[in-house]
């Protein structure tokens, strides 16, 4: 990235590092759309020049509601708390499915409106705050003493900075280090923990009466954010996914996907993990990226270009090397 920020915060500037014009493509959002199965997904949105949101589901049980994720933006809390109302629901626990903030900001004020809420995640985010996070905000701080964050991207990361300082709070309450299986607000379903892929542990859920798997973003669009990953402990978690039964994924960003688009994404994904650790050119990466992953770029090709590009080289590198170890 043109500004050396850790991607996870950097990737509000990923337009920034495109030369030529990119027009803004918006994620589709829906406000708390129902899909089946007392299961309503409130859509990311990733806005060129601005940090994403990822996706949120709200589910209920006999004994209330719970948000899977809690986004980033207040723009996509308030979504949230449409769903919520429209359900007519109080939500019971927060699960989060791993530690990015654009999947745990939201964890604070859903808290404070609903105390009794319980929040279940991987201890892995003990972890980041001394680490990647602290080293993300420090850098972040420097920038913006610099000039070196554009203005539209401000707001962005001074909010990340702000979230960062709070960090203690966006800790779960319940850690699951382990998969197992759970009743969450009444409803079963099934903890499924990933050592080692898209950060230290995440947490991807299965639900076997819908035949849905909820992944996080062991699977996104329009690239893999490989940022704080292990490429190869990703590889196998996505091996999981597919052996799980599912017949839908809904990931962490982008659109639901019948299992026969997950084939399609995940095998572009490991020719694009293979690609990179080849000796080829990289832009024979991206260009593969590109094209395995059509269906889901459609209009945001110079971006997704961008971004491919990004972390094709952040994997050659070895950078990510460290994830891969305790
Ligand atoms: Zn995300």
């Amino acid at each position: 990235m043109r500004f050396g920020l850790p991607a996870l915060l950097a990737l509000a500037l990923a337009g920034c590092a495109v030369k030529s014009p990119v027009e803004i493509v918006p994620a589709p959002r829906a406000y708390a759309h129902g899909i089946g199965g007392a299961t309503f997904l409130i859509g990311g949105s990733f806005a060129t020049g601005r940090s994403p949101d990822g996706n949120s589901l709200i589910l209920y049980g006999p004994e209330g509601a719970f948000v899977i994720d809690s986004g980033r933006h207040a723009e996509h809390l308030t979504l949230i708390r449409q769903g919520l109302s429209g359900i007519g629901m109080t939500p019971v626990a927060i699960v989060n499915t791993h530690w990015h903030l654009d999947h745990v900001s939201g964890n604070p004020a859903l808290k404070a409106a609903f105390p009794d809420i319980k929040v279940y995640g991987t201890s892995a985010i003990d972890g980041a705050l001394t680490g990647f996070l602290a080293t993300s905000a420090e850098a972040s701080r420097k920038a913006l003493a610099d000039g070196a964050v554009p203005a539209s991207a401000i707001p962005d990361v001074e909010s990340d900075l702000a979230t960062i300082a709070r960090g203690a709070e966006l800790r779960p309450d319940v850690i699951v280090d382990e998969s197992r299986d759970i009743a969450i607000a009444g409803r079963p379903l099934s903890f499924r923990v990933a050592h080692h892929a898209v950060t230290g542990r995440d947490l991807w859920i299965y639900d076997a009466a819908e035949k849905r798997a909820i992944v996080g973003d062991l699977v996104t669009v329009p690239v893999p954010f490989l940022d704080t990953a292990c490429p190869e402990g990703w590889l196998k978690a996505l091996d999981e996914v597919a052996a799980s039964g599912a017949e839908q994924i809904i990931p962490g960003h982008g659109p639901i996907m019948p299992i026969a688009d997950f084939g399609i994404w995940h095998r572009a994904f490991s020719d694009f993990i293979a690609c990179a650790r080849g000796a080829g050119a990289l832009e024979t990466c991206s260009a593969g990226w590109l094209a395995g992953a059509a269906k889901w770029i459609d209009s945001d090709t110079v971006r997704a270009k961008a971004m491919a590009d990004y972390y094709g080289e952040l994997v050659r590198s070895k950078k990510l090397d460290g994830y891969c170890r305790v």
